[in-house]
């Protein structure tokens, strides 16, 4: 934190008010402008390139040892084996700090690899564990939630890959916009819970917030090539879950298990069962209006079960452009670690030489309400996000220690909804209050 606010609305050209406190003015080529007109115009502010650096970018990954996080470290150690900048000058990226939670043998292993300087453990009671691994030659090593922050807004970092589960992952989501960083955003609920806070901020402090999430992370790829003002909708592809086909009265009896087999995509258990249940496109759809600045009327969201098109723009004159790839995170984390650039990584490839077919049909809203609440809940805006979310969270937990049936998710997050005290224009303080208040009532409501 500590960071200068921009006082400046346009940040297209070179801002000599803008916080530089992450770069020497040996490290910058200034802001990207190699780019045509039409690339540069990604409407919102945060989606700009960020600025041309001569020496790699500095990383710190929050939530390292997750599905995201591990995605992130085998693009870096890909691309440090394999490729150097287009420039010629070394590796793209030197993990400067890693955050791990409950893994600490994981994130003992990490930062010794990729030598990080800097290593938090979320979890307080986490240094006995730490201990254990052995001293960490050149490693500063914080532990406790607060150190996440401080980490994001290390002025040494570049990049912070936000790749922490749950609303645990907003704080320090906010505190590297408020350093001015490049957000490369895998915390989904950050924008759910307080969509409006966070782009403030980054418009405050000329930070980006760039997409991970492989639905708006293709949006992005196809906003390119038109301007903002010209799209006319959006649709996010959904795979459908592993109970795409199952009926209303078999969904009554589903177990974890079965939630967490996911047809198409190997991710970590609470966006797993989100999956299952289609809370995942819900709370797509309120990230999707807040990052790209879109009302939630041109959003929406079509059934997809090969998750190759990973979702579509549609343009006023009618033409609909979409991004292709097989399921495979590397490929979004890559795009938003060095975008406006572009790299041979790890990634699986397209393979054209056998027969496939794609599919698209509606969702099924009678099946799967927690879709329909998302749709509400992105229009209403305000406290909605932070109570769906918050019960949300409850309800998946409690789901996969089976003290609920899985058709009570969506269920219990709509009377929630239903009963909190709605303020459209909430603080930080508010929400999080908000946040609590919803755990509580949640749990009240299921007996826990
Ligand atoms: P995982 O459960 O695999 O990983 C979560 C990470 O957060 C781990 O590093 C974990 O540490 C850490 N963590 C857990 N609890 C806390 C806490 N209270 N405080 C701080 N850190 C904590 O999740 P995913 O990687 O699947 O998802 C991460 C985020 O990315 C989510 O918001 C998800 O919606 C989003 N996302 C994920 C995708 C995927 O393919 N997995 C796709 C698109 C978005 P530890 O493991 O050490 O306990
Ligand atoms: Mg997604």
């Amino acid at each position: 934190m500590g960071n200068q606010p921009k006082t400046t609305s346009d940040s297209s050209s070179p801002d000599s008010s803008a916080p530089q406190d992450s770069l020497g003015p040996q490290d910058s080529l200034g802001p990207q402008d190699s780019l045509g007109p039409q690339a540069r115009d990604a409407g919102a502010t945060w989606l700009r390139p960020p600025t041309l650096l001569n020496r790699p970018k500095r990383i710190a990954i929050l939530g390292a040892t997750g599905s995201i996080g591990q995605s992130t470290l085998k693009v870096i150690r890909h691309s440090n084996a394999t490729s150097t900048r287009s420039d010629g000058k070394g590796g793209r990226f030197q993990v400067l700090g890693l955050s791990g939670h409950s893994q600490i043998a994981q994130l003992a292993a990490d930062a010794t690899e990729f030598a990080a300087k800097r290593v938090v453990c979320s979890d307080p009671g986490g240094a006995s564990a730490w201990k254990q691994q052995g001293a960490m030659p050149g490693s500063e090593f914080q532990v406790g939630p607060d150190a996440l922050s401080d980490l994001a807004s290390d002025p040494r970092v570049d990049i912070v890959v936000a790749a922490i589960v749950g609303s645990a992952g907003l704080p320090s989501t906010l505190a590297a916009l408020t350093a001015g960083k490049v957000v490369a955003l895998a915390n989904k609920e950050t924008m759910v819970v307080a969509g409006h806070l966070a782009t403030a901020l980054a418009i405050q402090y000329d930070a980006r917030l760039l997409p991970v999430d492989s639905e708006h992370n293709a949006i992005f790829q196809a906003m390119q090539s038109g301007k903002s003002s010209q799209i006319r909708r959006i649709v996010l592809t959904a795979s459908g879950g592993p109970f795409r086909e199952k009926s209303s009265p078999d969904l009554e009896s589903v177990t974890p298990a079965q939630a967490l087999a996911h047809p198409t995509w190997k991710m970590g258990a609470k966006i797993s069962i989100d999956s299952a249940t289609m809370m995942n496109k819900a709370l797509e759809v309120i990230e999707a209006r807040w990052l790209f600045d879109l009302p939630a009327e041109k959003i929406e969201v079509v059934v997809h079960p090969q998750s190759i098109v990973h979702s579509f723009v549609e343009f006023e004159d009618g033409s609909v452009i979409a991004q292709l790839s097989p399921p495979d995170m590397q490929l979004p984390i890559q795009f938003a670690l060095d975008y406006p650039e572009r790299f041979t990584g790890p990634a699986r490839r397209m393979d054209f030489s056998t027969a496939f077919g794609l599919n698209f049909q509606p969702p099924d809203m009678d099946r799967f309400p927690a879709l329909l609440l998302g749709l509400e809940v992105a229009r209403k805006g305000g406290t909605c996000g932070a109570v769906l979310n918050a019960a949300n969270e409850v309800v998946v937990d409690a789901f996969l220690k089976g003290q609920i049936r899985f058709p009570q998710i969506a269920t219990t997050c709509r009377q929630i909804l239903e009963h909190h005290s709605f303020d459209a224009q909430p603080s930080l303080e508010q929400l999080l209050m908000i946040d609590r208040w919803a755990r509580q009532e949640t749990r009240k409501c299921i007996g826990i």
